[in-house]
């Protein structure tokens, strides 16, 4: 682990917090402040990823030995590392709430790797920070849990997103009130290493323009298009032009809008879209109460704090990344001369994410292109699967396997949850299966291309809500087993894996009103 190549930019570049105070409080003129992972008592790695580990060049042997435990837990710092946590505010549902910062993460360092990658290393339940406000700096081990799984399986369904090192059990407890009943216990405590180029979010530029700070601003805007856009730049170019800004601010809208549209393709909700939950490169970011789709509802979030308004559920996704977008926009206005590539580069994340939605839709029923009839197919199916209560997953799966020249629902009937619901559904599924293997066949494709196409984008595996609850309940024994087993599945969503199809069933009963399975909240 000594050979680790750090180059710190952020603390290096960008104006840090004088005041060495570790306590909570309003931290001005600086974007960050450096403060220390607190120890905790017995780190315990339960799962790491061997892709993130290859990707910091590290071997098996490292993760194995006990200095790796130890710094990743929080108790020791490797040569070269800067500890610091960042400050930034953002929206939280729809209102602004001022600083906000990482209250429980704490950057390690920058390493850049043999191939020349810049990857940040984050603790997340690292303790006290500034920023920590009124809570105690700490993850419990079930929400790390969740953060670690998905984290991994979204990167290998191919969707942006910061990654996840490793899991590591603290030995200390921490208390939580899950559902804000007045009910708090002890829970096992955990720290992840979460790794991405960058952990820059929407509300690192949103603070200091709040505060009308535009030197601030405009430092780390240019920090940012140099250190993380640096293919914008052309060569000698002034990162303060305002062309280059433009072209980054449109940069951020198309990534955030193949992000979202991603989302919507696999089914995952994330939950708590507040512009400190956004990252500038349009990475999902900060796992909480999110959710997988089980059966298809555009209505359904997995987040109790906004079940009643519903703000973040499945089918608000598109247009809430838009509004955040409008707010980083917002407290753009100062580092831009004008409003006008603002508004441009909105207007092309409207562009981007219909066209890129299309794509995936096309992809997602095996057609070679998207018309305006198919997009009524797919809106026709969506309300469809949500009135027969039917499992986005599998559904798209066994379409697939569905006969153009004999279309019939029996490959689709393991995807349904309700008998009632299916027996008064079918007639309607028969037509939209009739219309849609009309569309197959004037489409021409061969039934072995349609179906590879589509099991390329319609994955067999994802990571439901109650198989996370599961490996959680095991690792709250202290067994990481099925952390492993599942991180393992999820490495291959696409494939069959005949032997894991236990993993890829509908959501049992059972698990249809169990706390952690239907419903999250943000204590974590
Ligand atoms: P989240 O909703 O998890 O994105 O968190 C919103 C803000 O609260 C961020 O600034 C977090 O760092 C902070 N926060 C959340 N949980 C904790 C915690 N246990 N201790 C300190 N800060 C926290
Ligand atoms: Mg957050």
């Amino acid at each position: 682990m000594q050979n680790f190549s750090f180059d710190n930019a952020f603390v290096r570049e960008l104006p840090g917090d004088p005041d060495a105070d570790p306590r909570p409080r309003q931290v001005h003129g600086a974007l960050y402040s450096r403060v220390m992972p607190t120890p905790v008592s017995a780190p315990r790695v339960l799962a790491w990823s061997r892709e993130v580990a290859a990707l910091l060049g590290l071997t098996a042997a490292d993760v194995e030995s006990g200095e790796f435990a130890e710094v990743f837990g929080g108790n020791a710092l490797i040569e070269g590392m800067e500890p610091y946590a960042a400050a930034y505010g953002g929206h939280q549902f729809g209102h602004w709430a001022g600083q906000l910062g990482d209250g429980r993460a704490i950057t390690l360092g920058e390493i850049v790797n043999e191939h020349g990658e810049r990857w940040e290393m984050q603790l997340k339940g690292a303790g006290l920070t500034p920023y920590s406000r009124t809570a105690d700096g700490r993850a419990v081990l079930r929400s790390s849990v969740r953060e670690f799984l998905c984290s991994e399986a979204m990167h290998h369904l191919g969707v942006p997103t910061t990654r996840a090192l490793s899991l590591v059990t603290t030995g200390d407890t921490v208390v939580r009130d899950m559902f804000y009943d007045g009910r708090p216990r002890a829970e096992p405590g955990a720290v992840v290493c979460r790794v991405a180029p960058s952990f820059i979010r929407f509300g690192n530029f949103e603070l200091p323009s709040s505060r009308e700070d535009v030197a601030l601003l405009n430092r780390l805007v240019d920090f940012t298009i140099r250190r993380d856009f640096p293919e914008l730049v052309a060569h000698g170019e002034d990162p303060s032009h305002e062309d280059l800004r433009a072209r980054w601010f449109t940069e951020v809208c198309e990534r955030t809008a193949r992000m979202v549209a991603d989302w919507m393709r696999v089914g995952f909700v994330h939950g708590v879209m507040n512009t400190d939950n956004m990252s500038i490169l349009g990475l999902t970011i900060d796992y909480g109460p999110y959710g997988w789709i089980d059966d298809f509802d555009l209505d359904w979030t997995p987040n109790t704090t906004d079940a009643h308004q519903r703000r973040y559920r499945f089918g608000h996704q598109p247009r809430i990344a838009y509004w955040n977008l409008g707010q980083l926009a917002n407290a753009l206005v100062p580092a831009f001369g004008s409003t006008a590539p603002l508004e441009a580069a909105l207007q092309r994340y409207i562009h981007v994410f219909t066209e890129t939605d299309r794509a995936n839709m096309a992809a997602k029923l095996g057609l070679a292109s998207c018309t305006d009839e198919d997009v009524d197919l797919m809106t026709d199916i969506y309300e469809l699967l949500a009135t027969g209560e039917v499992d986005m997953t599998i559904f798209f799966r066994a379409l697939a396997d569905v006969d153009a020249d004999h279309p019939s629902l029996d490959p689709l009937r393991p995807a349904f949850y309700d008998d009632d619901k299916r027996e008064r559904t079918e007639p309607r599924f028969r037509e939209w299966l009739e219309r849609y293997a009309g569309r197959v066949r004037r489409d021409g494709v061969p039934a072995d291309l349609r179906r590879t196409r589509m099991n390329a984008v319609n994955p067999r595996y994802v990571l439901r809500n109650y198989l996370a609850q599961e490996a959680i309940d095991l690792a709250e024994e202290g067994d990481g087993s099925l952390v492993v087993e599942l991180l393992e599945v999820l490495r291959r969503p696409y494939d069959e894996q005949p032997d894991k199809v236990r993993f890829a069933a509908r959501r049992p009963e059972w698990a249809r009103t169990r706390p952690g399975c239907s419903m999250l909240s943000c204590s974590s």
